[in-house]
């Protein structure tokens, strides 16, 4: 079965991971923009980052017939410091008409800080001047219950936001309804350490239906499975569960998803 693994952070994958994924259905990937390994220390860092996203990444991809999708912004991790996260809002705009660039996004909170709220505000702001979609992340692990609830307030208190063009990523089991009857799009992120099993993904999609559900394997510099989708496929087949429910999530949802945003210009595979 083909499959779109919709926040995966490639940067920090070898070009072996793309011919597995490949090999294995994946399609197309999205790739939002995150920490990097390292705190940048000038706007020119992010600048570099976000050519890397829009022109290196997407060629590597292609390689292995893989379409790669991106999202700028600067992560809650690195928006401790105002300033610099400014600076780099400012620049966005620079490479928001490139091929294959979805929107803002890894935007949330991280210790669910002042200054992480801050710039969430500003990059929501961004979004809204320039008419793009928004990915957002949740904090992990003790702070996630209170992250999610506090990002859901930002959201849902800005009056221009459309919250079908919004995928919220990394919910559990605690924050996935308030998410889904907020009437935005959810996403389960794959983790061997923190956040979701493929069983516990497998277990939602079964207890709130496949509507507005996405699932990912983030693949990021933490320890990750790259391959973390089609182990959530075998887990939904193992179940007996329908082809075309697994299709649902795995692929028709992320394109239902991203048809929304003016970069997308997905090619059906053959
Ligand atoms: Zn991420």
């Amino acid at each position: 079965m083909y499959y779109f693994d919709p926040h995966i952070h490639m940067v920090s994958r070898t070009t072996d991971d793309y011919e597995t994924l490949s090999k294995m259905g994946c399609v197309a990937v999205s790739e939002p923009a995150f920490w990097a390994g390292y705190d940048r220390g000038s706007v020119d860092g992010f600048r570099d980052y976000f050519e890397q996203l829009t022109s290196f990444e997407p060629s590597r991809a292609a390689q292995y017939g893989i379409q790669h999708y991106t999202w700028l912004c600067i992560n809650a991790k690195e928006a401790e410091n105002v300033e610099l996260s400014r600076e780099v809002i400012a620049m966005i705009p620079e490479f928001l008409n490139r091929p294959g660039v979805l929107g803002i996004g890894e935007i949330g909170l991280n210790k669910n800080t002042r200054n992480e709220a801050t710039i969430f505000l500003e990059h929501l702001d961004l979004a809204m001047e320039t008419n793009e979609q928004i990915l957002i992340h949740t904090p992990h692990l003790e702070d996630k219950h209170q992250g999610t609830r506090m990002i859901l307030d930002m959201l849902t208190g800005d009056q221009r936001i459309n919250r079908n063009r919004v995928l919220v990523d990394h919910v559990e089991e605690h924050t996935i309804r308030p998410v889904l009857d907020a009437g935005f799009w959810a996403g389960m992120t794959l983790y061997p350490v923190s956040k979701c099993t493929p069983e516990r993904a497998a277990d939602m999609v079964e207890m709130h239906g496949p509507d507005h559900l996405l699932v990912n394997s983030a693949g990021d510099w933490g320890p990750s499975k790259p391959t973390a989708v089609p182990d959530f496929l075998l887990e939904m087949r193992r179940r007996g569960h329908a082809e075309s429910l697994i299709r649902r999530v795995v692929y028709d949802n992320p394109i239902e998803f991203f048809s929304q945003s003016r970069g997308f210009n997905f090619q059906v595979p053959e």
